[in-house]
């Protein structure tokens, strides 16, 4: 989940505020220097799509320099003082209770009896009653029931910087929907990055009879260690492939990792969306990676099957790391998502969509929501896509039905007219070539990313 409104959301590439260039994310290089998010990424400034200027290191997780300020140049050198103190600012900025205090605070805490478990509203915390005179001054919650710890994610409040880590929780009927097929598929195991709801759903189901499906957390909302055991939640940035855990956190994903026959695993991953794809693209590779070491003899060269969940904009991002991955019509709907468009149904338009690199047929979406399936696409579609018989699939990206353009050779939204200036489909009152903001998909001057070149390659 993500930021969403066109104009807001700017990712790193597109650098809004750093000049009409871009910037560029050259990646996570060995012995990259760190911040309390772990490695830091190196990236370079561009003009025009050229590389401009001294490359730097930033934080992989924040992209609001209040949230972490760490800035380095490339080929600085950082005195050993400078070093020692920013090993101890990294340090210090380190959760106040380690995740085994957590736990050892939650078992103490579900002993108490209802009128004594309080949870603190500004440290987002439980609180023990020792503790309470400390957050006397602080606004609380209390009779915190069993069902209340068993969604956190309702109890916490969803974070909110929109720059850094706007937390977008999934509607009921899209987390039930997403597990049904989970379960469907043969799934028992489930890896949720970045994907809370849906772990807690899995949670709590786990702890109903004849419910053999297990989930494990990974995400950087280390406010979740409160809920769950060692085993059931890793503190990791997906920016960086970075276990704040150290050792033993990443083995305890390797070891879950682990399938034999009979406990098949899929990785779930709802990232934030501001660009950075290539860097989440990386650290999936090295969660897949994980998997595939873990069974001696290999799995026949196959891949750890992925639902990565992402706005359809980025599809051919998304394509360019994954090329065995297809993008499902279902939209993904969330709870607490401001941004949505109001479609003709008067239902929310979400343009959030499933990523996959299981067989588009297998993907089974509800009928009773609109879904059908496409015997010559061979995958399930929304009520609008029509199949165009001149591109020979079921072109609609956002759900409508979108019409041929014999000139582009392709379809296009249902908007759109053909201009003959431009040499492509836009919009009726477009202004011709130019906008000097950089696209937000491939961060290239010129173009918005509803006419992005690159969304068009597939
Ligand atoms: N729809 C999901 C939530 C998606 S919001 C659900 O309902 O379960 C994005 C999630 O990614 C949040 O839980 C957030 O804490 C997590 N996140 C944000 N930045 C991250 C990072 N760098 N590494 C790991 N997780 C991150
Ligand atoms: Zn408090
Ligand atoms: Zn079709
Ligand atoms: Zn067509
Ligand atoms: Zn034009």
């Amino acid at each position: 989940g993500g930021v969403m409104a066109a104009g807001s959301t700017r990712g790193w590439e597109s650098g809004r505020g750093l000049g009409s260039g871009g910037l560029v994310l050259l990646g996570l290089v060995p012995g990259a220097p760190r911040c309390p998010h772990g490695p830091a990424l190196l990236f370079v400034k561009t003009n025009q799509g050229r590389e401009e200027g001294r490359r730097f290191y930033a934080c992989s997780a924040c992209r609001d320099r209040k949230d972490c300020n760490f800035f380095q140049w490339e080929d600085e050198k950082v005195s050993e003082t400078r070093l020692a103190a920013r090993e101890e600012y990294n340090r210090n900025h380190q959760p106040s209770f380690t995740h085994r205090q957590n736990v050892e605070r939650y078992k103490d805490f579900v002993l108490l009896p209802f009128s004594k478990r309080r949870f603190c509203q500004e440290c987002q915390q439980l609180l023990l009653p020792a503790e309470w005179e400390e957050h006397s001054a602080h606004q609380f919650l209390c009779d915190i029931s069993t069902a209340q710890l068993k969604s956190p994610s309702q109890l916490l409040n969803p974070l909110e910087n929109k720059k850094t880590n706007a937390q977008y929780l999934f509607a009921d009927r899209s987390c039930q929907f997403l597990l049904d097929l989970i379960i469907d598929l043969g799934f028992r195991r489930v890896l949720s990055v970045g994907a809370p709801r849906l772990h807690e759903m899995i949670q709590s189901k786990a702890s109903q009879e004849d419910f053999r499906i297990r989930s494990l957390l990974l995400d950087i909302d280390f406010r979740y260690s409160q809920f769950y055991t060692e085993d059931e939640f890793c503190h990791y940035n997906m920016f960086n492939h970075y276990f704040f855990g150290g050792e033993a956190a990443r083995e305890t994903c390797r070891k879950f990792l682990y399938q034999d026959n009979v406990e098949r695993v899929i990785m779930v991953t709802d990232p934030p969306f501001g660009g950075l794809v290539e860097a989440l693209a990386s650290s999936f590779k090295k969660l897949m990676a994980m998997w595939k070491e873990t069974e001696k003899g290999g799995h026949n060269n196959q891949e750890m099957p992925m639902f990565w969940i992402f706005p359809y904009f980025f599809e051919s991002r998304i394509l360019e790391f994954f090329p065995s991955f297809s993008m499902m019509d279902y939209q993904v709907d969330y709870d607490n998502h401001a941004l949505y468009k109001h479609g003709k149904t008067g239902r929310r338009q979400s343009p959030v969509r499933i990523f996959t690199n299981l067989t588009p047929s297998m993907i089974v979406l509800p009928v009773e929501e609109g879904y059908r399936f496409c015997a010559i696409c061979q995958r399930y579609v929304s009520s609008g896509n029509q199949h165009c018989e001149i591109c020979n699939s079921c072109t609609s990206k956002d759900g409508r039905r979108w019409k041929h353009c014999v000139l582009c050779k392709k379809c296009v939204k249902p908007s759109w007219f053909h201009c003959n200036s431009c040499n492509c489909c836009a919009l009726q009152n477009h202004t011709c070539e130019k906008t000097d903001a950089g696209c937000f998909v491939c961060g290239k001057a010129g173009h918005k990313r509803s006419t992005c070149p690159s969304l068009s390659r597939t």
